[in-house]
């Protein structure tokens, strides 16, 4: 039996047994051209041994510039299990990941890579921890072979820092790799359509009569809006003004402090009193920058722009999808 790793209390078997009736797994793809001739059979076998009563593999192109598209064309023509998501951009990982989960059907859900650092037998250890009541079930990785030294090091210190300052329990070496139920999250409820504009080409004939009501103050108004609404970059100067100016009053500390160990020369008067001025400016502004990345997320959040687009979707048959 099972366990949950962290309390070892044995998984709730009076649901054991319990079969899943469609299992959905979402596999993000951006520019997988020479991985997925290679996965997809090998993914489909095994997923073939599962106990479950049916599945649906579902890819998600996330705007790969490869043959990737095409590559999933073929393989969804020659099998019906096959679904397609097509983005019309390369979002990350995890949104296309996202833009899967809410395209499937299936009574849960597993997300694994292209890639196969996630060992798909593994899908079959996770379905029977569902099995037994487990809502959530994440790859976690023992071995990571062929990562360089670095990175699993930064890795490590990531988990450390995250779950100190967040306050939440993120195993550690958790990926992305996992298998959900189905009810435990939000049902994506709209198919964004694809958004292809085509340009309808025109000549612009002079205004009939008039003048402009598009002033300067208009244009203006507008430029602002554009950039603000898109960008965190004015959001960022402040970060970037502090960095300077500390970066400033310290050079100038240093400065200061070699001049007086090593000569005789002692600097006085309004220069000191400068630098501390810089220094703590530098400070606050640093710090207000960092209240500017809080609002900027605030700000992506409030908008309510959709994750994602959809261009283009292959083997969803219902009109619920
Ligand atoms: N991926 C994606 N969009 C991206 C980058 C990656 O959909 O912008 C997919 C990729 O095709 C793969 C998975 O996410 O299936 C993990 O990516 P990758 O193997 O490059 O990351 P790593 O394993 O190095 O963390
Ligand atoms: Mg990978």
């Amino acid at each position: 039996m099972n366990e949950h790793p962290e309390t070892n209390t044995p998984l709730n078997s009076d649901t054991g047994g319990r079969t899943c009736s469609l299992l959905s797994v979402v596999v993000p793809c951006f520019n997988e051209e020479e991985v997925l001739p290679k996965t997809h059979p090998r993914l489909i076998e095994v997923l073939e041994t599962l106990p479950v009563h049916a599945f649906e593999l579902i890819y998600v192109d996330d705007g790969s510039r490869d043959a990737t598209l095409d590559i999933l064309r073929g393989l969804q023509g020659a099998d019906a299990r096959v679904r397609v998501v097509v983005l019309s951009r390369n979002f990350g990982q995890q949104i296309a990941s996202t833009a899967g989960l809410q395209s499937a059907a299936g009574q849960s859900v597993v997300v694994i890579d292209a890639d196969f650092q996630n060992p798909p037998e593994t899908i079959s250890e996770m379905l029977d921890c569902w099995g037994q009541g487990a809502d959530v079930t994440y790859g976690q990785r023992t071995l990571r072979i062929g990562a360089p030294a670095f990175e699993k090091g930064m890795s490590g210190l990531f988990f450390r820092i995250f779950n100190r300052i967040s306050g939440i329990h993120i195993p550690r070496d958790s990926t992305e790799f996992r298998l959900m139920d189905r009810d435990r999250f939000p049902r994506g409820i709209v198919a964004w359509t694809g958004f292809l504009p085509v340009p309808v080409h025109f000549n612009q004939a002079p205004r009939a009569a008039g003048e402009t009501k598009w002033t300067l103050g208009k244009k203006l108004h507008f430029a602002m809006d554009g950039f603000l609404s898109f960008s965190l970059v004015p959001l960022r100067l402040a970060t970037w003004f502090g960095l300077l100016s500390t970066g400033l009053a310290l050079s100038g500390i240093m400065y200061v402090l070699v001049l007086r160990l090593l000569t005789n020369a002692w600097i006085s008067g309004w220069v000191p009193l400068f630098i501390a001025v810089l220094f703590f400016g530098g400070v606050q502004l640093v710090l207000l920058g960092v209240l500017g990345e809080y609002i900027g997320r605030i700000y992506g959040e409030v908008k309510r722009r959709p994750l994602y687009f959809v261009k283009e979707r292959l083997g969803f048959t219902s009109i619920s999808q």
